[in-house]
């Protein structure tokens, strides 16, 4: 069976002691084994960096930014591939790939303009002959985890902005998908990267571990499920590195009375259903404000979800595929019942889906539940699959408070033709990333993502603006060159220009 192992120092290095199992979701048949790193190839790996960082970082940074544009010719040049691995790991179908790989390329763009953000900051005459100037520097060997669900795009969230700034990387992609992220990686040495300053470990719980204990590691950025988070932030804190750790998600809609309902159903179906609902960004729930707005809702979604394909990641006329693992669909299933357990109602059952020829692949029908309370734990967890839950309530206000009160904050949307309602919304919800009718706010590459409350653990968002001081560590510089003929006396009380 095809072994991934990992990258490092440039190489293509394996690791046998532990492996795990790499399904294709689609046919619930184990396809490949993925490398477990243990201590010492993570630390090979961190060696490896450390090496290669005083000369990437005195590397000119014109000459970083041209990696960055052969890089992404080659992400282009390569799309093909990369989406098929996507596929045959995830099962996300080939044309959400694309739109995956196409948000992950404009990270890479934006990264090509580091000449211009790095140029730091200039005044000159602070004082008398006095000049003062910032500048960015980098930080050293800087380590990234990410999850499955975006196995090219969120690792293209932090990489081509930490190595453009200068720094050492190591990634540790998910066990469960890991191919497309390492051939991506690999492409860096296509583009020019020298040897050792991007490193890929596969593996679980003991590379993580190392990476967080090594005091070689300056960084961690994280993206993955709360709890890993929460313990990623504070083992990280804990060591003294510095911390960016995104969780997960519950992201509602408010749908208004003067919504246009079918666009809501339209943009519903895609937002809550693509990629099987395994986005951090997927809307979960649908807040109806007044029974009339729920029972139309209910009554157009249960029409267009008939027309739903599900199936295999090379069908593109497939509208998503199955969800990632057998423990991850039994997981889905089991929030299906405890829903209707605890008094929802299942307008529409995905449980018992089974496309014809993939009778044995992790598929969830698209399914729709009514009736939900903020008691229920299907809406006080995150699902992460097909799943769309309807709430009830009387007014926005109410609406509001239920998206404030719940622990996460990471996405939300407003559908209405209400100005005032909207510019309300905004203001006031407790929430990173907002729409008002756009489903899935995820900010363009030269903003910067991030959510509030337990979905988010750190000051700094991912990318953008955000990822460059994240990346980076300030200088501050006060320079003069007085005359060799000038004598000055001491000076014994604070420096002012009084
Ligand atoms: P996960 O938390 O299970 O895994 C994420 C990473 O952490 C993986 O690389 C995994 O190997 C590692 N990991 C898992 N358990 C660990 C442990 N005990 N100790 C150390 N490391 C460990 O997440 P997942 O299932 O791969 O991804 C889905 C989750 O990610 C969802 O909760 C989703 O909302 C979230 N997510 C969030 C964002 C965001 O930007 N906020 C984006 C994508 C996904």
């Amino acid at each position: 069976m095809n072994l991934i192992g990992h990258f490092i120092n440039g190489q293509n290095v394996s690791d046998h002691v532990r492996t795990q199992a790499v399904f294709n979701p689609a046919t619930g048949q184990a396809t490949k084994e993925v490398a477990l790193a243990g201590k010492q190839t993570v630390e090979q790996a961190i060696a490896a960096a450390q090496h290669a960082f005083p000369e990437w970082r005195n590397t000119p940074v014109i000459k970083r930014a041209r990696v960055m544009f052969r890089f992404k010719e080659l992400l282009e040049k390569n799309a093909d591939e990369i989406c098929r691995l996507i596929g045959e790991e995830h099962g996300k179908i080939l044309h959400d790939a694309a739109g995956e790989l196409q948000r992950g390329i404009e990270n890479v763009e934006y990264a090509c303009g580091a000449p211009e953000f790095l140029k730091g900051e200039f005044s000159k005459n602070a004082g008398p002959n006095i000049d003062s100037w910032s500048e960015f520097q980098p930080l050293g060997v800087v380590a990234g985890i990410t999850p499955f669900n975006f196995p090219a795009m969120v690792p293209l969230w932090m990489y081509p902005m930490a190595i453009v700034c200068g720094n050492c990387f190591i990634l540790k992609p998910s066990e469960r998908d890991p191919s497309s992220t390492l051939f991506i990686a690999q492409l860096l040495k296509e583009a020019g990267l020298p040897d050792g300053v991007m490193n890929v470990v596969n593996g679980d719980k003991e590379a993580v571990d190392t990476l967080l204990h090594d005091p070689r590691i300056q960084a961690v950025s994280f993206v993955g499920s709360t709890p890993i988070a929460e313990y990623i932030y504070s083992t990280a804190a804990a060591n003294g590195k510095r911390c960016q750790a995104l969780g997960g998600a519950k992201n509602h809609a408010i749908v208004m009375p003067d919504a246009d309902l079918d666009n809501v159903v339209n943009s519903l179906l895609g937002a809550a259903f693509g990629s099987s609902g395994e986005r951090c960004m997927a809307l979960s729930v649908a807040v109806a404000v007044g029974d009339e707005v729920a029972e139309q809702l209910i009554e157009r979604m249960q029409v267009a979800m008939q027309g739903l394909k599900v199936g295999v990641y090379s069908e593109m006329s497939n509208d998503f595929g199955p969800v990632i693992t057998q423990q991850h669909k039994e997981k889905v299933v089991g929030y299906i019942d405890s829903a209707e357990q605890q008094g929802a109602k299942i307008v529409v059952d995905g449980r018992h889906l089974q496309p014809a020829g993939y009778e044995q692949g992790f598929f969830v029908g698209a399914t729709l539940i009514d009736q939900v309370t903020a008691e229920m734990t299907s809406y006080q967890e995150e699902i992460f699959g097909p799943v769309l839950q309807v709430m009830r309530v009387q007014s926005m206000e109410q609406a509001m408070q239920l998206i404030n009160d719940h622990e996460y904050g990471n996405g939300t949307c407003i559908y209405t033709r209400d100005g005032e309602a909207a510019r309300y919304f905004t203001d006031h919800i407790m929430v990173g990333m907002v729409g008002i009718n756009v489903p899935l706010p995820v900010p363009v590459a030269y903003h910067s993502f991030g959510g509030w409350k337990r979905s988010l653990f750190g000051d700094l968002y991912a990318y953008g603006p955000d990822g460059v001081r994240f990346y980076t560590r300030r200088k501050t510089i006060t320079q003069r060159w007085p005359s060799a003929n000038v004598r000055e006396g001491a000076q014994f009380s604070m420096p002012t220009l009084n």
